[in-house]
């Protein structure tokens, strides 16, 4: 039976089981959040042995070259000596600089990193609470417009990342974070391209930093930003998109509530239905979608048999954390 080798101690790996599992059920204080691949929080570099390459999936080429892999998606064949990453796989230090709220859920978290270089506005990071810990929040701060790294964090009742940064978190404190992760950003490649956004809730966050973004690079085809929520409590940045707006023709903000009869400005309905009602054809158009798992599960099927292309779809669900 395979047998992963950890700090000098041997955890066997049962039948179907991933480096991750056996870890954990034997105890060992490894990192992990999503377990599905996507957050990297259970990064681990092996020194003996050898691991499979689906496990290196989305991987930097140097992080790859120097034996890490996920040990959520590594099911090796034989026996594995493993350790902890080291500072080289970017597990940084940031001092928080402010802590606003933005509705009665969601505060914006501002976060000064002096390690950080370069990012993509819409990226994410992982905010670690201790050593084994973290979940991940995505960047509504753009490079070259936003002094701090920003996050959107909406309160989930019992969560455990959540609740400690509204609660506990405080100006002045450190917190350790990953490196920027994921591919949901804004490309300057085509600035004629019509860009849509869709986004519920803490949605926004991603959506927020990469609609700056997009201007900043000049960008010249029509935006569409769909910003969705049941009750129009749970809206926010509404005064900053709408001037937002104002200040580029290009820009049309569509302030959605799905539970509640709007007044104002404001948009009855599920955001991926407005969308579809205004935008029939959605051939040629670059679609950033964020949010509820389920939202941008459907939404990306409707988007893609209106003819948008799965090439031109960037997506970030905020799948729940498995551990
Ligand atoms: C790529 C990515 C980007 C993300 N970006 C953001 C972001 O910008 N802003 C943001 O607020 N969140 C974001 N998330 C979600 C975030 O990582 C956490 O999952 C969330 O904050 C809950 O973690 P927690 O530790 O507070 O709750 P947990 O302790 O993990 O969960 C506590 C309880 O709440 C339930 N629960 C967990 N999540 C939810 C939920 N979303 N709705 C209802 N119940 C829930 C759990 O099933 C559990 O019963 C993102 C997730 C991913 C994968």
């Amino acid at each position: 039976m395979p047998e992963i080798l950890l700090d000098g101690k041997g955890y066997a790996l049962a039948d179907g089981e991933t480096v991750l599992d056996a870890l954990t059920r034997g105890g060992a204080a490894v990192p992990s959040s999503c377990r599905s691949g996507v957050c990297q929080t259970c990064l681990m570099r092996a020194v003996e042995g050898s691991i499979p390459a689906e496990s290196q999936k989305g991987l930097k080429g140097t992080l790859q070259a120097r034996g890490y892999f996920l040990a959520c998606q590594c099911m090796p064949g034989g026996t594995l000596r493993v350790e902890r990453p080291g500072a080289e796989a970017g597990r940084l230090s940031a001092t928080v600089r402010a802590i606003t709220p933005l509705n009665r859920d969601i505060v914006s978290v501002a976060l000064e990193c002096s390690d950080m270089g370069d990012y993509r506005a819409g990226q994410f990071i992982n905010v670690f609470k201790d050593g084994t810990v973290s979940r991940s929040y995505s960047l509504a701060s753009a490079p070259g417009i936003d002094p701090h790294l920003t996050l959107h964090v909406r309160k989930v009742a019992e969560g455990r990342v959540s609740g400690w940064i509204h609660e506990t978190l405080r100006v002045g404190d450190t917190v350790a974070i990953s490196q920027p992760l994921g591919e949901c950003f804004y490309l300057p490649s085509d600035p004629e391209q019509p860009l849509l956004l869709l986004g519920t809730g803490s949605g926004l966050a991603p959506l927020y930093g990469i609609i700056r973004d997009a201007l900043r690079h000049g960008h010249r085809g029509p935006i569409h930003l769909y910003h969705g929520s049941r009750h129009k409590d749970g809206l926010y940045l509404t005064d900053e998109l709408h001037a937002l707006a104002r200040e580029h023709a290009s820009v049309q903000y569509h302030p959605c509530v799905s539970r509640e009869e709007p007044s104002g400005d404001l948009r009855r309905g599920r955001v991926v239905d407005l969308a579809l009602g205004d935008l029939t054809a959605l051939a040629g158009w670059r679609v950033f979608l964020c949010g509820h798992p389920d939202m941008v599960q459907s939404a990306r099927k409707r988007l893609y048999l209106a003819g948008a292309s799965l090439k031109d779809m960037y997506a970030d669900a905020f799948i729940r954390s498995a551990a």
